[in-house]
């Protein structure tokens, strides 16, 4: 569903229709040594899971808790249990964007949860099952029976989520909510605001900013001491990202935590970092510019001072986006060599 009417609205206040979904464990009893993901605390009732895809943050309210991101596909149920046995009463789940890593595992809470993100974010899911059932295949390959108990679980389900590959429908992990620019959120014991800052790592980013937790989540737009994908093919803008991240850094104050979607938990300086990666890629790739270098040898290149920086990967991406941008070249499509699956 589209928001058209108005781009600032309240949802979901105490008692309306949101489904809440009932967990059996109790919630002050997470039992980490069952967990399969890497659970790390992020404030005041307030988690993030990391692995499995994009990091994944839990908000537990009073009576109620909202879930942002879902990491890949196979990861969904997982993910979905271990969110239950901290926080029992699931009453939203966000994307902060489209991408495989952050929505693979909507398809374990569509059927009763509301699935809220941008209004772009609806098309660009549509377009990539492809990208989930590659998360599929390489899950079944990694996860080893021999690793125990957890581990097995986990890939049962992997595979059981593949054998009905066929029967998988787009509908199990498209949003069902979206809206355009700002929607809160006001939950007992959970009072956020959903924001869409601009086109900075996708052109359907949310930065949700919880206040009574002064807890940040910027999904994608910070790549916390890893290279960020620049995802041009889905809108991605440097200049707007570092924009987004400014504004993120007047949501902040030296005591506000903050989660990217990929790297353990932050404060404001991760921001700061992620703006000044960006400055100087772009003095970086303007003096290979001058000195003559072409497309595919900028690709190659690696910015000094970041070797020890995960997802080396990833860093061609930003480096030819740069290249086009001030090169004032048509966004070539080679995103696709660039990025792992799922993202
Ligand atoms: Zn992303």
């Amino acid at each position: 569903m589209s928001m058209t009417r108005r781009d600032a609205m309240t949802v979901l206040a105490a008692g309306c229709s949101a489904a809440l979904i009932a967990g059996s464990a109790r919630a002050d009893d997470p039992s980490p040594g069952d967990d399969f993901l890497i659970w790390k605390p992020a404030g005041d009732r307030a988690w993030c899971a990391i692995g499995s895809g994009g990091n994944s943050t839990l908000l537990k309210g009073d009576g109620a808790a909202v879930l942002i991101d879902c990491k890949n596909a196979p990861y969904g149920p997982c993910l979905r249990r271990e969110s239950l046995r901290r926080a029992p009463s699931l009453a939203m789940v966000i994307n902060t964007h489209h991408h495989g890593d952050h929505t693979g595992g909507n398809h374990a809470f569509s059927s009763d949860v509301e699935i809220v993100a941008h209004d772009k974010c609806t098309d660009r899911v549509l377009g990539q099952m492809h990208r989930y059932i590659s998360q599929m295949k390489e899950a079944a390959s990694q996860l080893s029976e021999g690793d125990g108990p957890v581990v097995r679980r986990v890939r049962e389900e992997a595979l059981s989520l593949y054998k009905r590959v066929e029967k998988l429908k787009e509908t199990e992990f498209v949003p069902r909510t979206t809206f355009s620019a700002t929607r809160e959120i006001d939950l007992p014991g959970i009072k956020a605001t959903m924001h869409h800052l601009g086109d900075g790592h996708t052109d359907n980013d949310l930065v949700i900013h919880v206040h009574d937790r002064n807890l940040l989540v910027v999904g994608d737009l910070l790549f916390h001491k890893m290279h960020p994908f620049v995802d041009a093919a889905s809108g991605a803008d440097i200049a707007g990202w570092q924009s987004c991240l400014r504004k993120c850094l007047d949501l902040c104050d030296a005591r506000t935590v903050v989660v990217g979607g990929h790297g353990d938990v932050a404060d404001a300086s991760a921001i700061k970092t992620q703006i000044a990666y960006f400055d100087k890629l772009r003095e970086f790739v303007d003096k290979a510019l001058r000195e003559g270098k072409t497309r595919g040898e900028i690709g190659a290149m690696r910015m000094p001072g970041y070797g020890t920086y995960g997802l080396d990967r990833l860093a061609s991406s930003g480096l030819l986006a740069m290249h086009d941008h001030l090169a004032g070249e048509p966004a070539a499509d080679d995103r696709d060599a660039a990025k792992p699956a799922g993202r």
